[in-house]
């Protein structure tokens, strides 16, 4: 029988929560590692604004997704496996997914808000503390749930796994399509394919003026019609805004809400920043924005006071001019 870790390296699959990390190195990372126990996280956490591809894949394939998660089980060797469910998606899904998860995996309710999502603070939830990151590294395929070498892999991450297994996998992904669109939905297309492609294929190219936020829901870059020759890297989420009907103003103020409440205010550079960022927005004044992004970009403790600045920064430079 094929080694599944070496099926995953061979078709190259990356993680699809965004991160875009070898789904095989990181599972070899967790195989190698000598420690007591081990375990396997499946982050169903998704939380950003107009992204629902795991949702629709949980609707839709639980059992599929389930047994991507009891395929990384048995290969990793892992006791135990969790479901960590956004509070949604736990209220809509819980029954389906007890129904086929069986003894050795447990279903989590998500704590906070957004960045409870990101792994680190998914394994402190799961161990019952305030989900705040932790610091980077060790990460959790070395140090994760209790100490102990821990796969945090995302629902469509898993879905693709069990397809992999089953040599049913065409190098695809999915993809969201929300915001103004004309045919809002989740579609499974290639990797390769371009944005513009995406929505001729799936008539959603805009016969409006428009401009699209790509590859992260709230933190995703802000593009234009005349860069959509390219394919999509990060999170696969499109959100369409139709340039007349959108207030730009309102819009970063929108983003700027969600990530407030989103945050964890661990650390000054994210929970400053976005204060500073709001009051700005507040005061149409952005002399010192840029001066903002290079400290959140340089300095925050996660991910997201990383990102967080993308959205701001690329509809500034290409639309607020
Ligand atoms: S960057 Fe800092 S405040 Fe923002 S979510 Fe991460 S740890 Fe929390």
């Amino acid at each position: 029988m094929v080694d599944i870790i070496l099926k995953l390296k061979e078709k190259q699959l990356l993680g699809r929560s965004g991160s875009m990390f070898p789904v095989g190195e990181k599972w070899e990372v967790v195989r190698s590692i000598p420690s007591e126990k081990k375990y396997v996280v499946c982050n169903a956490s998704e939380g950003e604004i107009d992204t629902f591809k795991d949702y629709y894949l949980l609707k839709n394939y639980p059992e599929v997704v389930i047994d991507g998660i009891l395929i990384a089980m048995d290969t990793l060797g892992a006791q135990k496996g969790y479901i960590y469910l956004n509070k949604d998606y736990y209220q809509e899904f819980f029954p389906a997914l007890k129904s086929v998860a069986g003894e050795r995996i447990e279903i989590v309710e998500k704590k906070g808000g957004y960045i409870g999502g990101e792994e680190t603070a998914v394994i402190e939830a799961i161990e019952g503390n305030p989900p705040e990151p932790r610091i980077k590294p060790p990460f959790p395929s070395e140090k994760g749930l209790w100490g102990c070498s821990t796969l945090v892999n995302n629902v469509e991450t898993f879905y693709f796994v069990s397809k992999i297994k089953k040599d049913d996998y065409r190098e695809s992904r999915f993809y969201s399509i929300g915001g103004d669109a004309p045919n809002r939905g989740v579609f499974e297309f290639p990797e390769s394919i371009t944005i513009k492609d995406l929505l001729e294929k799936t008539d959603n190219s805009p016969s409006f003026d428009y401009f699209l936020q790509v590859g992260g829901g709230a933190c995703g870059e802000v593009m234009l019609e005349n860069e959509i020759n390219r394919k999509i890297d990060g999170l696969g989420s499109v959100i369409i805004y139709d340039r007349e009907k959108t207030d730009i103003n309102l819009l970063m103020k929108k983003w700027v809400d969600f990530l407030l409440v989103g945050n964890c205010d661990k650390c000054t550079p994210c929970r400053e920043g976005l204060y500073r960022i709001m009051e700005m927005i507040e005061k149409g004044n952005y002399d010192e924005i840029e001066d903002m992004f290079y400290v959140m970009e340089e300095t925050s403790l996660c991910p997201l006071g990383k990102v967080a600045v993308t959205p701001f920064k690329t509809l500034l430079k290409k639309i607020w001019k």
